[in-house]
């Protein structure tokens, strides 16, 4: 198989590069709804990895202009928004969301490059009003150096588009390594960027299986700074990797979201926000609600208001015409759901809805229907990891101390929302969580202009806004003597 069927330059150049490099591993990629294959990519491992650093190494040293990286940013958008719907397309034919959603993402993530931009007069270099010890002091915030990007599957584009922009906004040179699932729309973003006149050398790619290039890219001398979205435990694996070379990180990791309606909440509004937040890309969201607390008083109509949306939702082909799920990215996504609903059922949870899908006998084809679930505790596997799947699990509460207990309990501190029509009360639970994103009344993550990241084990780092910039930037500060 090659990639002739996808007009992608950018697969033929990685070819050619596993040729130079005498590379011969290769790796399909395939549509998870169908298992049909899209395309068969080289392996680069460590000789790719070190050969696309070095590469961006000698780039990093050109430092350009702060106005030369806002108008690449500012094409960059405009290039993604025209392109929506063919990298839409590609992002439902490799991950599997309903293609509505894929469209959202492109334009979601060239919402980035937009607000990069217009953060980049920010960057220029500051004169401080004190003049400490007969100094003027500037303060210059200098690129890092080669900034290694790794992003999951979830969100092919719109995750490695939150690192990239603020990376190209500080004036790095990039190393991208895609999830293996889903690389392809990436590489076709890349190419558009490349069309509008960002240096290729600036923005590196390698694909392949993790590790080998996961130590290149924590070790290499010319990497300054790693920038890592997945799982907790890959998240460990990277800070004792690069502890030893004292790289910076950035972590946005595992969430295990609290959605939490208190009684005189506005019932209607948040069960709305609960089928729109937690049935994005199937559930599969690091933001999503995965434990929903609902107070006593109101479970039952809460039940009465969410339950008919659940029903109405379809499952299928992300390709196809009102399908509002598709399959979970893999078998082992399904194993993990499905134990998660059997755990709770056998602890005595009440199973009101799905739960009944058909064990997918091939790695594709993980189909999964929305689940309904009340009576869950604390012990359940539901509770106690992020499930990344369509199932909500509801568990009813007492009162504010005791919600609050439960909602921060556990090592994650990602995302959380909370539904009153009391501000007094809404501050001061903001106030207590332990979540580096609050929603009040919403069920939204996050936006390109705001900063967004973890607290506790869900991370540290900040993407979006001017603190996703920084976050690849060296703070310089000269003090210059009066003449
Ligand atoms: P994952 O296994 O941690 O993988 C994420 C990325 O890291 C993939 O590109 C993967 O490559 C790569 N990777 C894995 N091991 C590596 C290593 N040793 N060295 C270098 N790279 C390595 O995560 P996932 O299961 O795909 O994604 C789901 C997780 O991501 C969930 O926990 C979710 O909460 C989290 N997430 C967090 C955020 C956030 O903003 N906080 C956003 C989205 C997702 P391969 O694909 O080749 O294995």
């Amino acid at each position: 198989m090659t990639t002739a069927s996808l007009p992608i330059d950018l697969c033929a150049r990685l070819d050619r590069r596993a040729t130079e490099l005498g590379v011969t591993r290769r790796f399909v990629i395939r549509n998870p709804a169908t298992g049909e294959p899209l395309a068969e990519l080289p392996d680069l491992g460590a000789a790719g990895a070190r050969w696309a650093v070095d590469v961006a190494a000698q780039e990093a040293a050109n430092v350009p202009s702060i106005e030369q990286r806002r108008q690449w940013l500012s094409v960059i958008e405009q290039t993604l928004l025209d392109r929506r719907e063919s990298l839409g397309r590609l992002i439902t034919l490799e991950n599997g969301k309903p293609l509505p959603e894929a469209v959202a993402e492109v334009v979601y993530a060239a919402g980035f490059f937009g607000a990069a931009a217009a953060c980049c007069p920010e960057l220029a270099e500051a004169t401080l009003a004190e003049r400490a010890r007969g100094c003027a002091w500037r303060v210059r915030r200098r690129p890092a150096g080669v900034a290694a990007l790794i992003t999951p599957w979830n969100f092919p584009v719109a995750m490695m588009a939150k690192k990239l922009s603020g990376a190209l906004a500080a004036g790095c040179a990039v190393v991208m390594k895609p999830a293996e699932q889903t690389p392809l729309s990436l590489l076709v973003a890349i190419e558009a960027m490349l069309e509008a006149g960002v240096p290729a050398e600036r923005l590196g790619v390698v694909v392949g299986r993790p590790e080998p290039i996961g130590r290149v890219l924590c070790s290499h001398p010319a990497v300054r700074i790693v920038s890592f979205t997945g799982s907790t435990e890959v998240g460990r694996w990277l800070m004792a990797e690069t502890a030893p070379h004292v790289k910076r990180l950035a972590l946005e990791l595992g969430g295990n979201a609290p959605f939490i309606v208190f009684q005189d909440a506005d019932l209607a509004a948040a069960a709305d926000a609960l089928v729109a937040n937690k049935f994005r890309a199937g559930g599969q969201t690091c933001v999503c609600a995965n434990r929903v607390f609902v107070h006593e008083a109101i479970h039952d109509a809460f039940l009465d208001h969410l339950r008919p949306k659940l029903e109405a939702l379809r499952v299928g082909d992300g390709l196809e015409e009102g399908v509002d799920l598709g399959p979970l990215i893999d078998r082992k996504g399904w194993e993990k759901v499905d134990r998660h609903v059997r755990d709770a059922v056998a602890r005595g949870a009440r199973l009101l809805l799905g739960g009944d899908a058909p064990r997918p006998t091939q790695e594709w084809g993980a189909f999964y229907p929305p689940t309904l679930l009340t009576g869950i505790q604390p012990e359940m596997a539901v509770c106690q990891e992020e499930t990344f799947g369509p199932v909500v699990a509801i568990a009813s509460f007492r009162d504010e101390p005791a919600v609050l207990e439960a909602a921060n309990a556990g090592i994650h501190g990602l995302a959380a929302y909370l539904f009153t029509r009391d501000p007094a009360r809404a501050e001061r639970v903001v106030d207590q969580l332990t979540f580096g994103h609050v929603g009040v009344n919403t069920g939204t993550g996050p936006a390109p202009h705001a900063p967004f990241g973890g607290m506790k084990q869900s991370g540290f780092g900040r993407e979006g806004g001017l603190d996703g910039i920084l976050e690849f930037t060296d703070t310089q500060v000269v003090a210059t003597a009066d003449a």
